[in-house]
């Protein structure tokens, strides 16, 4: 006759989900996934309950959950602890925190490092277009590296859940706007400058506000001076989500800024647009929480 057994799983939240990723790495059994782009899925065969991924998510969407269900013969099951995620399951991407704060370092040396970070740009929109996924948030994202790097490695974080308020979809849509808004902004101050209407600014626009002088980056150019002060505005873009993400890693959980991160954001609706009328991933309130159902 057959015993019954609870069976604990994880469950996430789909109508609050940001489909960053940070559960699939967290994940040593390879049951977390971010399929399309939009919410994690869960592999109920595969998860065993044990709260790690609960633990890094930094929208805090995923709990852990019981049920009672029918007693297998405990070899049919994987064994635990795959070492999926595992030291030996660590990629060349894992690194890309290096360049990350290289890229931060090259911004004392000489401004016009500034324009690589183009990169970080353009890459997740093309994957977001091209490919109709969140890769670059999942894998290849250097700066959620760096933060988990200090967050958990250097145990600079408090861990703490974010508040709820910046995680909810009109915050980040408006922080998404936001963001743009003064990306425009700095794109029109270059203008300016190529147009001959606006003299070149050596200094560092931090959170929008605070003018840091920042000639000792600045060596004279061959190029125009639009092109150093185009320079001067994204590293002024960079430098705030930085520290943005930073201030948030200490406060709460090490990633936190992936919860806000209007390129997250930007590359969720994406594919929500891509993915529309696929059905599968569509999420409503009705929907929620049924990514993992218990056997
Ligand atoms: S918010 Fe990120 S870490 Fe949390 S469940 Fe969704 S994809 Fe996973
Ligand atoms: S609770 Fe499940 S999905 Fe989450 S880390 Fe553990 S095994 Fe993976």
């Amino acid at each position: 006759m057959a015993t019954k057994q609870i069976k604990r799983f994880a469950s996430v939240d789909e109508t609050q989900c940001v489909g960053c990723g940070n559960c699939i790495k967290a994940c040593p059994r390879g049951a977390v996934s971010v399929p399309q782009g939009i919410v994690a899925k869960v592999d109920s065969e595969q998860c065993v309950g044990c709260g790690l991924c609960a633990k890094a998510c930094p929208a805090s969407v995923i709990t852990i959950k019981e049920a009672e269900r029918g007693a297998e013969p405990a070899a049919n099951k994987m064994p635990r602890n795959t070492p999926v995620n595992g030291k030996n399951g660590h990629k060349w991407y894992d690194y890309l925190w290096i360049a990350s704060l290289t890229y931060l370092i090259l911004g004392f040396v000489n401004i016009l490092f500034a324009w690589l970070g183009l990169i970080c740009f353009f890459v997740p929109l093309a994957i977001s277009i091209v490919k109709g996924n969140k890769a670059y948030c999942n894998k290849y994202c250097g700066r959620g590296q760096l933060f988990d790097l200090l967050g958990n490695r250097f145990g600079l974080s408090r861990k703490r859940d974010i508040p709820r308020f910046l995680k909810s979809t009109a915050f980040r849509y408006g922080f998404l706007i936001f963001f743009l808004v003064m990306f425009g902004n700095m794109l029109f101050a270059t203008y300016l400058v190529f147009a001959g209407s606006g003299s070149l600014r050596q200094a560092v626009t931090l959170l929008w506000t605070f003018k840091l002088p920042w000639q000792f980056a600045y060596h004279g150019t061959l190029f125009a001076p639009w092109v150093a002060q185009f320079s001067f505005g994204f590293y002024s873009v960079m430098l705030t989500s930085t520290v943005l993400g930073l201030v948030t890693m200490l406060l709460f959980k090490p990633r936190s800024w992936c919860a806000y991160c209007p390129m997250g954001t930007m590359t969720q609706g994406i594919c929500r647009l891509k993915h529309r009328g696929e059905g599968g991933q569509t999420v409503t309130e009705d929907s929620a929480d049924l990514s993992c159902p218990p056997e």
